[in-house]
């Protein structure tokens, strides 16, 4: 298996540190809004790396995090007139909601910055014990020219970036001996949360969350270590000064980084204010559709968001589930059980578009190219499966179809759920056949959104409707 490593810039072999096992870390999005469908790209195409580690047998230990204490959490706390973990917890629940939706499974273990405070004490206390960082009025920092390696990942020239970084060192940052050092500890505000440390009552920086997260539940050295790539730098470059600084080990072995979700060819964020939440998208899509989509292109690249681009997804996903059911039928339509020899012939077809799947995702996880195997067998099936054929040969295209849609994390087996639109799509329908005095077809309506779990309730003032 190849995977483009940036810290290579090439795609390297896959080795994992111990043999059957896959240990990976993937950063998590700060809590103080619903996520974004920007912040939903790396999750989803996280999930399906470790799923597809977990389908060729691998133990994969994955670990993601809540980045819970931030100025952002802090300022949304202040404007609301609530507590920072009320923001922090609230909005966690609900990223964990819309992750069910986007069929994310959930991590082997999601920590919360905020609960591993000693761990980060120790850590920078470490730092300091061995030069890499010092205490300034309160404030600690790492001290970047300390470590050797710094700019490995990003393919940064320190003595560049000195340069680049010449205005903070006017703007802020006073104490520090370098323009280049970077926050450890900071101390709080009036009216922040806190933490007592040996060197101020405050908070830690974002970097070192990870940093110790990461080591906590994984080790000191780990096999992937995943994100975004606006977070190759600063804050993947400073993780591996701060890990590799701390422990004298090689950090990660393989640094994965997705490529951007834009709109109108600029990223998606919240800052710039042009983003869609998950939630928001959920009422218009079932969000598997939204998954689809961003495995539809290469993790890599770039994509840009469009209802265009959604509706080719929309598609294309309603291709394989019809496939999907159509199968289902014929199985329970077919009246013969055993496979043919001719139909032996056939199973080798799908094993070829296996193979075929899988290869794509052997090179550095080419779901596009992964997608194109699996609408090869929509049209195997269409073309050759119908209900004349043996049982056992339906139940083996299916079952390769659902363990590669598995893969993907698309599900074949579910109802499909009515979207709002859908629903007052049937409620005026309905409406209409009671005006036309079509009372069975009235009823057939309210009888088939129950089945979908969809109240009615006939009101003075219309048609109420409530989900089950
Ligand atoms: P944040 O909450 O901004 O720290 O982001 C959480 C994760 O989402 C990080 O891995 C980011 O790199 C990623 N991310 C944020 N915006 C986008 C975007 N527009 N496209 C792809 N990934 C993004
Ligand atoms: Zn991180």
């Amino acid at each position: 298996m190849k995977i483009y490593n940036t810290l290579t810039r090439t795609k390297d072999e896959f080795k994992p540190l111990k043999e059957g096992e896959v240990s990976m870390y993937v950063c998590g999005p700060t809590v103080y809004n619903y996520i974004h469908i920007g912040n939903a790209r790396p999750m989803i195409v996280f999930d399906t790396v470790r799923r597809y580690f977990e389908y060729k047998g691998y133990k994969v230990n994955y670990v993601s995090n809540f980045t819970d204490v931030d100025d952002k959490i802090i300022a949304k706390a202040i404007e609301e007139g609530v507590s920072a973990s009320e923001i922090s917890e609230r909005y966690i629940a609900e990223a964990k909601k819309d992750m069910e939706d986007l069929n994310v499974m959930p991590a082997t273990i999601h920590p919360k910055a905020t609960q591993e405070i000693d761990g980060m004490i120790d850590m920078i206390s470490t730092l300091i014990d061995k030069g890499h960082a010092y205490e300034k009025n309160g404030t600690v920092y790492f001290r970047t020219r300390s470590f050797d390696g710094y700019g490995k990942l990003s393919k940064k020239n320190i003595d560049d970036l000195e340069g680049g970084h010449r205005d903070i060192k006017v703007a802020g940052g006073e104490d520090k001996e370098d323009a280049l050092d970077f926050v450890l500890w900071k101390p709080k505000k009036e009216g922040e949360p806190y933490w007592e440390s040996p060197w101020s009552e405050g908070r830690p920086g974002w970097h070192i969350e990870c940093s110790v997260m990461s080591k906590k539940y994984l080790g000191e050295e780990i096999d992937i270590h995943a994100g975004g790539e606006d977070l190759i730098f600063p804050h993947h470059e400073n993780e591996i000064a701060q890990s590799e600084a701390c422990n004298g080990k090689q950090f990660a072995r393989y640094w994965m980084h997705n490529g951007f979700l834009n709109i109108d060819n600029k990223k998606m964020s919240k800052s710039a204010g042009n983003f869609f939440t998950v939630r928001e998208i959920g009422e218009k899509y079932p969000l598997q559709v939204i998954r689809f989509f961003m495995l539809s292109g290469h993790y890599r690249g770039p994509i840009n968001f469009s209802e265009e681009l959604v509706i080719a997804a929309k598609n294309g996903l309603e291709r394989i589930l019809n496939a999907v059911d159509k199968m289902k039928s014929n199985y329970e339509n077919s009246s013969v059980d055993n496979i043919t020899e001719n139909e032996k012939e056939l199973l080798n077809q799908i094993a070829e578009y296996n193979k075929q799947f899988d290869l794509a995702m052997e090179d550095d996880f080419n779901t596009a190219d992964a997608i194109t195997a699996v609408f090869e067998i929509v049209r195997f099936a269409n073309a050759n499966v119908s209900s004349d054929n043996s049982k056992e040969l339906i139940e083996s295209v299916l079952g390769t179809m659902n363990v590669l849609c598995d893969v993907l994390g698309i599900e074949t087996e579910v109802e499909k759920e009515l979207l709002d639109e859908e629903i007052e799509n049937l409620i005026a329908q309905r409406t209409q056949a009671r005006k036309d005095k079509n009372f069975a077809r009235a009823d057939e309506i309210r009888n088939e959104l129950l089945e979908k779990g969809i109240i009615l309730e006939d009101t003075r003032e219309g048609v109420k409707w409530k989900r089950a």
